[in-house]
């Protein structure tokens, strides 16, 4: 198998699962999550072999009562899997600096969806959760973004290799969480809890995209 490949991050995030299966207690990992319906599946996922805690740092998201509001989505599907699935999943967030952070992405503001604006976008949100995990002493960190269809989880998995090598005391959780159906898990449980459904990624730039592509299926329903 390809070194780097999609396929060799899903077969280390296996494998990495077996070893886990054979200790006598849950390691720690810190996940950053970015919503609900992201969060959905790799949580239920993993908390079968992590104790898992969830960090949600998403300065990307514009505006504000955005950001709000995927955070309660996201507290209200844990709460809901705690009660119901006896689980115990924790939710960490950070406060909102969307100021600071859209300054970071506007030289990059022409960049195409899952250009180099991005793949900054994905380094600027894992590198401070993986900081806390290093700093609160979690076995593990990983984030939930290779969940995406519209995010490239080579990349994802790329930037947590450089994270691993800066921070060496806490272990990069490899993973491809679309693999075995992990989208279509996602879809079901999001479907089940009734979880608000956001279409565009975050940003600014994301939120604009997306005015633009709501405008023009206005003109095409009302010309035709
Ligand atoms: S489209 Fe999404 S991933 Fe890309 S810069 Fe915007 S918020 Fe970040």
């Amino acid at each position: 198998m390809k070194k780097d490949s999609k396929k060799y991050y899903y077969s280390l995030q296996l494998s990495e699962i077996e070893k886990i299966k054979a200790l006598d207690h849950k390691p720690s990992l810190l996940m950053h999550a970015c919503c609900g319906i992201c969060v959905s599946w790799p949580a239920l996922y993993l908390s079968e072999f992590f104790d898992l805690t969830l960090f949600y740092n998403n300065d990307n998201i514009y505006p504000e009562e955005e950001y709000e509001k995927r955070y309660r989505e996201l507290c209200r599907l844990i709460s809901e899997y705690n009660q119901e699935k006896g689980t115990d999943i924790k939710v960490i967030k950070t406060p909102f600096n969307g100021e600071a952070y859209h300054q970071k992405l506007a030289p990059l503001k022409d960049e195409p969806e899952n250009g180099a604006r991005c793949h900054l976008c994905y380094a600027l949100r894992m590198e401070p959760a993986m900081a806390y995990a290093a700093e609160n002493r979690y076995d593990y960190f990983t984030t939930v973004m290779t969940v995406s269809r519209q995010k490239d989880s080579r990349v994802l998995n790329q930037i947590g290799v450089r994270l691993q090598e800066k921070y060496p005391q806490v272990r990069y959780f490899f993973s491809d969480f679309k693999k075995d159906g992990g989208l279509e898990k996602g879809d079901k449980l999001a479907n089940e809890h009734n979880l608000y459904r956001q279409n565009y990624c975050g940003c600014l730039y994301s939120y604009e995209e997306m005015l633009k592509r709501a405008q023009k299926d206005y003109q095409k329903e009302t010309e035709g």
